[in-house]
């Protein structure tokens, strides 16, 4: 496994497993069978209704703590400074831990800077290793970052072939923000796994079109986190680092950017409404 090191200076495996949409009562036999795999890095939420069951799994697995990075992240209801205070004593007893390793603001809108604020002060007190931000767009994360004292360490944002962020991961690579990447297949959407462009690339290589999409990431220096329920596929998604794409290809995927998302645009006026709904409906 390759390691990416953060601005802090602590080491993130550059390839883990994401947990979002796996039900609960699965979730536990998902992050066994990944841990089997050989992951190390789990990626959960306090959203995503399944941080126990990534605990207990944490548990069984008998795999030393030190050795695994685990990631979660602040909901939207609950940030500003005494919430998030709250929120993450309530992730961490529900994952079984005494520490995280990653803590994220998991949308950028409500009070983040009290957030992280609250987030600043878990780190220095040790029980956060590091503390970033998801679906933050460059400008969210400069103005976080001018007007704070610790810089994010991670900004997990929507990175795929079709969505490649290059030019926000420019902006991220100068302000020594690790770019990580969620829905990094997107979620199968545009055709992903059958592209006619990824599957030549894929035959070339004998390997799936999963597989070199993990390895476009990986080449780009983007932490990624995909999501299986099925061990085959969780073998096959860890099993990149045999292989390496030529600048050809690299420059082949490339030309698939269609520089916008296939799921939401955080800057969208209607999506923020439609975040700031769900606030109000769980609030
Ligand atoms: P994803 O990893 O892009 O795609 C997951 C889908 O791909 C699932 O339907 C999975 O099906 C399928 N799949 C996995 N491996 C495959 C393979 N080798 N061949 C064919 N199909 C395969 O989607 P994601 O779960 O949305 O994103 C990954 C992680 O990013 C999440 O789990 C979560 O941790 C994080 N995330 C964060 C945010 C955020 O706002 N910060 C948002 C979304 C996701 P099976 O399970 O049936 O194999």
């Amino acid at each position: 496994m390759r390691h990416v090191t953060l601005n802090n200076g602590i080491d993130m495996p550059i390839l883990g497993f994401g947990v979002y949409q796996i039900p609960p009562e699965r979730t536990e036999q998902a992050v066994l069978d990944a841990l089997a795999a050989g992951y190390r890095l789990l990626d959960t939420a306090a959203s995503y209704g399944n941080e126990e069951a990534v605990g207990r799994a944490i548990k069984a697995s008998g795999i030393p703590r030190d050795e695994l990075f685990v990631t979660t992240k602040l909901w939207l209801r609950d940030t500003g400074e005494e919430n998030t205070r709250r929120a993450f004593a309530t992730s961490l007893r529900k994952l079984g831990l005494d520490y995280l390793d990653l803590y994220l603001i998991h949308q950028p809108y409500n009070d983040v800077y009290g957030s992280w604020r609250a987030m600043e002060r878990l780190h220095r007190d040790g029980v956060i290793r590091a503390i970033g931000v998801s679906n933050f767009h460059p400008d969210r994360l400069v103005d976080l970052l001018s007007f704070n004292e610790i810089t994010p360490a991670v900004n997990q944002i929507e990175t795929h072939p079709f969505f490649q962020r290059t030019a926000d991961q420019e902006v991220m690579r100068e302000h020594g923000v690790q770019i990580e990447s969620w829905g990094g297949f997107a979620e199968g959407r545009g055709g992903l796994f059958t592209h006619p462009l990824l599957s030549g690339i894929a035959e070339r290589h004998g390997r799936s079109v999963a597989q070199i999409v993990l390895r476009w990431l990986v080449q780009r220096d983007v932490v990624t986190i995909p999501k299986s329920v099925r061990a085959e596929r969780m073998a096959e998604n860890i099993d990149v680092f045999d292989f390496a794409l030529t600048d050809d290809q690299m420059a082949a995927i490339a030309t698939l950017d269609t520089g916008s998302s296939l799921f939401f645009d955080h800057r969208d006026p209607a999506v923020v409404d439609w975040f700031a709904g769900l606030h109000r409906d769980t609030a």
